[in-house]
This record gives C-alpha cells, sequence and structure tokens, in this order.
C-alpha cells in the first residue's frame, strides 16, 4: 500500500490587476502520483513545471493566493491542511531547495537539533553531520557563514535526523562536489530501504535513475509519464510523451 498518495492534484494561483481579481494562473493540472515504503520516486521535469509547489503542497505550506484541489494521503488518511502542517518535519520532512528555510539567526547545529527525535538530540545531530562531512565547528556556524555546499549538507542533515517516514528532497544537490553528491544519493536511497518513502526530485535525469525504482516525468504541471526505472531505459523512443523521449536521449 502507498504511504503517500496524490490523487487529482491541481494548483492555481489568482492574479490580481489594479486590485481585482483577473485570472487564475494554473501550475499544476490534475497530479496522480503515489510513493510505496521503501521507495524512491524520483520526479524529473523541467524548471518551473510546479516540482516544488507540489512539494510545498504536500507539506502544507503553499502561499496564501494558492488554490488548491484534490487529495493528498497518508498511509491511506486523507490529509486536510491542518494535518499537513503537523505533519512537517514529524511523518513528513522536507529537504527544501530554497536556503530560506533556515532561520538566519540561529546556528546550524541548534537548527538541525531542532528536528530531531530522539532524547540524545546532540549526539544524533554529531552522527547526521559526521555522515556528511559537516566537521564539529559547522555546528557553530550561522546559516550566512556556511558555503553553498555546506547549506545543502545541513538541510538534508534536517530530514534525516528526523526519522520521518515520507521524504521529499527537492534539487538536494547542486552545487555540491561530485563526491559528496554521490554519498548524499546513496544516504537518500538508505533512508528508502530502511523503510522510507521518498520523492526525489530533480533535473539530473542521470542521478534520479541511479537511485530511484521508479520515474514520474513531469511536464507542465502534471506527470505525463510514470515506469519502473528498467522500463524507462528499456522503452526508449516508445516513451509515451515527446519530454520523456527527449530525458531518455539526455541519458548519460
Ligand atoms: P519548479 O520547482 O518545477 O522549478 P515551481 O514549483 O517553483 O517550479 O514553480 C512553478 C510555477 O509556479 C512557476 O511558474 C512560478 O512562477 C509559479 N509560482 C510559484 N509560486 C507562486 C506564487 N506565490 N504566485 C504566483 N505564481 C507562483
Ligand atoms: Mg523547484
Amino acid at each position: 500500500m502507498p504511504l503517500l498518495e496524490v490523487d487529482e492534484l491541481s494548483i492555481s494561483f489568482n492574479q490580481y490587476s489594479k486590485g481585482f481579481k483577473k485570472s487564475d494562473l494554473k501550475v499544476i493540472q490534475n497530479l496522480t502520483m503515489s510513493i510505496d515504503k521503501g521507495e524512491v520516486v524520483a520526479v524529473v521535469g523541467s524548471s518551473g513545471s510546479g516540482k516544488s509547489l507540489l512539494a510545498h503542497a504536500i507539506l502544507g505550506i503553499l502561499p496564501s493566493n494558492a488554490n488548491i484541489s484534490g487529495t493528498i494521503k497518508y498511509d491511506g488518511d486523507e490529509l486536510t491542511q491542518k494535518k499537513r502542517t503537523d505533519m512537517q518535519g514529524d511523518e513528513i520532512a522536507l529537504v527544501p531547495q530554497s536556503v530560506n528555510f533556515l532561520d538566519p539567526l540561529m546556528k546550524t547545529g541548534a537548527q538541525v537539533r531542532l528536528a530531531a527525535k530522539k532524547k540524545d538530540a546532540i549526539g544524533a545531530q554529531r552522527r547526521v553531520f559526521d555522515q556528511y562531512h559537516l566537521d564539529r565547528n559547522a555546528e557553530k556556524l550561522y546559516p550566512f557563514q556556511l558555503s553553498g555546499g555546506m547549506t545543502r549538507r545541513v538541510l538534508v542533515s534536517t530530514a534525516v535526523i528526523s526519522e520521518a517516514k515520507v521524504i521529499i528532497a527537492d534539487e538536494p544537490t547542486p552545487g555540491l562536489d561530485p563526491v559528496v553528491v554521490k554519498e548524499a544519493l546513496s544516504s537518500i536511497r538508505e533512508l528508502a530501504d530502511n523503510g522510507s518513502a521518498v520523492m526525489l526530485i530533480t533535473h539530473d535525469i542521470g542521478s534520479a535513475l541511479s537511485i530511484a525504482d521508479k520515474i514520474a516525468v513531469f511536464y507542465a504541471g502534471t506527470t505525463v509519464e510514470i515506469a519502473t526505472v528498467k522500463d524507462f531505459y528499456g522503452k526508449g523512443e516508445a516513451l509515451r510523451h515527446p519530454y520523456s523521449k527527449a530525458l531518455w536521449r539526455a541519458l548519460p
């Protein structure tokens, strides 16, 4: 049974002109997908196609001018907006694309510890920092003192320490050196192997396929193709959507 189910999700934004509502900007349209326990589903799509919005909708953190319809279920239960927000970081964790999710006035170690479930938060935070090659000094730094790569590793650490059952990683690896990218991806795989359901949002088709079980091709706000990695490789030119074919041709 799927741990996370998104059914017929649509999201649009109210647009105003001179104070009057002018139109609806439709971004996500009739999107349906699901992720099983132990599974990594890669959501691959071009920039601006609505991938981050999908992540934010699942977490209940859409901006106030967004209209949302459809259902999102966790472990078979439909999630209301309130439930989704309450589950943030607890059952469902986000590795955000934007660094604005970090509190600029709080040291990184303390921020990551806030997400820890166990009593020994310091021990847990140091273990996860070790895993992501963040040294002892890093926990005492404020976000503005971190390099781009360190910031990404702190964001991943926050989700990992939460031991959430659903992890949504929104482009977690830009700006990281290849060795760390590989390690970050294998620890994302490990989260799934330990029983989490993982959504890996990326536009890097190569790294997506290296760890995912399934690929959901996202185009203009909806999934145009959902296939196992094996089928995706095998079908090639027989894939349904032109964008899927273009992705397949772009494989390394
Ligand atoms: P992706 O993550 O796939 O690159 P996003 O989910 O960030 O794309 O954005 C999808 C689209 O939604 C973009 O065209 C963006 O301009 C639009 N959008 C996002 N937030 C808002 C907002 N608050 N008001 C209006 N449009 C928005
Ligand atoms: Mg995005």
